[in-house]
């Protein structure tokens, strides 16, 4: 017989049919009723145990954690709790798990910190059910968001010798011998020895490559893993993340933020339709673990509401230059209360990012126009002489969710200023190309994957909403 997955059998009406279901089980609370999970939902199936039906040797095998096939009738379910149950028939053992040896024995809530360390078993907790479950979804309205405008989901590469971006910040490819490398006549490392015949990086971005295809496509977009070998020790910081990168032709910087808003909003939304009882439960868990901090440091809305919040309401647009004005007149300011200076020029730290969400606008922000030194060299510049075209999208308990800009497209404007950055624009001839061929006013952004996750989850450790975290020192599983 066919097996049919929880999520539909919780859907499905009890008359009585008969069925097969398979999964890891829960619990098995007084030899009679066992939870049993397959991933399709939060949701457990309770199948029923009948000790005259089941022979001994079966039963006492049926151990948190083992997995199992049950055979039996779908029924209303008498208890409450559920809409419907099986009354096994039969039981299968498919793989045996010894509850002594077990480390997901859910007797005392395991903390987030000893899931981490199991991070190849806490797939099968609730907890991490649902935010893979929503970590997915997201996933899936991203391309669909993408596809149905009308974008094309371009491949860029994850090795690349151009290091223009994030110098300083790469992981390092090479097939070199570690101990041994080839010399050149300087005494420094040879990479014409090495694979590529040069030195190759992973991945900090797949922007320029991804104009390159704006520049033929119109509307283009990647999702794919980047890699960042920053030292920072930070709940929001990984080495290897996913990023979401469209590129849009004949867009400026207000068509950039109007589709960043309308995607985030539309992703935001389609996961509330799609996973509702996991965003509940995920609420829910929110709200316990807000218990036990003091009332003034809970949030004031659960996650639930964030969420509706968020899609009601038209996120704020202010410049860099106007946020400091803001920062400057706030009370935090004035009592001393930020540990870094405000001063305009600054790169903002976290800690003005949260305040201008938090405390002032108490929604998502969009900053534009920052200055231009502390924003990279491919960014449009202003008439000021002053501030370019950027944009970063603030969110609430995460600052940075989205950096982009407008795409400086005039050529003059780009080498002048890749040369005041030293910037070797022989180098770069390939991505100069666009501005010399058929250059246009383009822009895009990059959304960071998983700090969408961590809003939509409500979870608050970067390292919870990615399948295994790979961090300064830690690279298990
Ligand atoms: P931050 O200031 O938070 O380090 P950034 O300015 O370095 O971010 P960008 O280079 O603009 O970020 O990258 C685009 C997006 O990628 C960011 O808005 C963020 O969502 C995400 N992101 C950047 N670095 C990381 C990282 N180390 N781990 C996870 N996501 C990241
Ligand atoms: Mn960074």
């Amino acid at each position: 017989m066919t097996r049919i997955k929880i999520k539909q059998l919780l859907q499905s009406e009890g008359t009585g049919q008969d069925v097969t279901v398979k999964g890891w089980v829960r619990s098995f609370r007084n030899n009679q009723f066992i939870s049993l999970n397959d991933g399709s939902t939060n949701n457990n199936l309770q199948v029923v145990v009948d000790l005259n039906l089941i022979p001994e040797d079966i039963a006492k095998r049926i151990t948190t954690g083992a997995s199992i096939a049950a055979h039996g009738a779908l029924v209303a379910s008498q208890g409450k709790g559920q809409k419907v149950e099986v009354q096994a028939k039969s039981i299968e053992i498919l793989g045996d798990c010894d509850p002594e040896k077990y480390p997901l024995q859910l007797k005392n809530k395991p903390s987030l910190e000893y899931l981490r360390e199991i991070a190849h078993l806490r797939f099968r907790t609730n907890t991490f059910g649902a935010v893979f479950r929503v970590r997915h979804t997201l996933a899936y309205a991203i391309h669909k968001f993408f596809n149905d405008k009308g974008f094309l989901y371009l491949h860029t590469p994850v090795i690349t010798a151009s290091d223009a971006e994030g110098a300083g910040e790469m992981f390092r490819v090479t097939t070199l011998d570690a101990k041994n490398p080839p010399l050149n006549e300087n005494g420094a490392v040879d990479f014409k020895q090495d694979f590529f015949g040069r030195a190759a990086n992973l991945t900090v971005s797949g922007q320029l490559e991804g104009e390159l295809g704006a520049m033929a496509f119109s509307d283009v977009y990647t999702f794919g893993p980047t890699f960042r070998a920053e030292n920072s020790n930070t709940p929001r910081h990984l080495a290897e993340f996913w990023m979401i990168e469209p590129e849009m032709a004949f867009f400026d910087l207000n068509d950039n933020m109007a589709l960043a808003e309308e995607m985030l909003k539309y992703v935001i939304g389609y996961a509330l339709e799609h996973n509702r009882e996991d965003i509940e439960f995920l609420t829910q868990r929110l709200l316990d673990e807000e218990k036990q901090k003091p009332q003034n440091e809970r949030s004031e809305l659960d996650l639930m509401q964030k969420l509706n919040f968020c899609l009601e309401n038209a996120f704020a647009k202010i410049t860099y230059t106007e946020a400091i004005d803001i920062l400057k007149e706030s009370p935090n300011y004035k009592k001393k209360k930020f540990q870094y200076p405000v001063e305009w020029g600054i790169d903002l730290q976290s800690e003005h990012e949260r305040y201008l969400v938090e405390k002032h606008f108490k929604k998502p922000v969009v900053l534009t126009d920052y200055p231009k030194d502390i924003k990279a060299f491919y960014m449009r510049q202003n008439d000021d002489g002053k501030t370019v075209r950027a944009m970063d999208i603030l969110f609430p308990g995460i600052g940075e969710i989205i950096g982009g800009s407008q795409r400086e497209e005039r050529l003059e404007k780009l080498e002048g200023r890749m040369k005041e950055m030293h910037i070797p624009t022989e180098e770069m001839y390939w991505y100069l190309d666009t501005r010399r061929f058929g250059s246009c006013p383009h822009a895009g952004f990059g959304l960071g994957f998983e700090r969408l996750v961590l809003f939509v989850t409500g979870m608050t450790n970067i390292r919870d909403v990615i399948p295994f975290p790979r961090t300064p020192n830690n690279c298990e599983f």
